[in-house]
């Protein structure tokens, strides 16, 4: 008899404890319910970047200077500044730049040093390509502005993920 009280009494308790965390499990998932979602359907809702987003490299050839500054505070000394002297005007004459977004870790040190500001990032992110080859820019790919995200049509713009700070619907704009 003493046994059985004892085996009724340890089924309670256990029988307690299994409805305990069996409502600890639902109050998690009540307190979730509430909260934003933290996914998005890409490609039909894209997530606006935040202002200090560092996407690709934007680049201006008529400013550029040739001083190299980019190249020696990279730190895998990334950009190629391909330039020529001119004995008449005593400058540098830029011919080609160029820089490979497969090896950039995007820490933007060249775009914060550049004496002319002929750098910029942009919240360019979507860089994928078939052949990695082509993540190489040369100036004319460098030059050329983002879509504003803000303005593309076919897919929603995201910003109201909580842990995002609140990110700019007009795009790059520093020129
Ligand atoms: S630091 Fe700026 S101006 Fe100088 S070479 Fe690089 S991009 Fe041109
Ligand atoms: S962002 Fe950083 S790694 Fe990329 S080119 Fe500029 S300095 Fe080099």
């Amino acid at each position: 008899m003493f046994d059985f009280l004892t085996n009724v009494k340890n089924y309670s308790q256990q029988a307690l404890q299994a409805a305990r965390y069996i409502g600890q499990g639902f109050a998690v998932t009540f307190d979730h319910i509430n909260r934003a979602p933290t996914t998005i359907q890409y490609p039909y809702e894209r997530l606006i970047p935040s202002e200090r987003f560092r996407g690709r490299i934007h680049f201006e050839f008529d400013k550029c200077i040739a001083c190299e500054v980019c190249v020696r505070v990279c730190p895998i000394n990334l950009p190629v500044v391909d330039w020529q002297f001119d004995k008449a005007i005593k400058k540098k004459q830029l011919k080609s730049y160029s820089i490979d977004f497969g090896v950039c870790i995007f820490c933007g040190n060249c775009v914060e040093y550049c004496p002319t500001n002929c750098l910029s990032m942009t919240e360019e992110y979507e860089l994928s390509v078939y052949d990695r080859h082509e993540l190489n820019y040369d100036q004319v790919a460098l030059g050329r502005l983002p879509l504003a995200i803000g303005q593309d049509s076919l897919s929603n713009q995201i910003r109201g993920l909580a842990y995002l700070p609140k990110g700019s619907l007009e795009g790059h704009t520093s020129l």
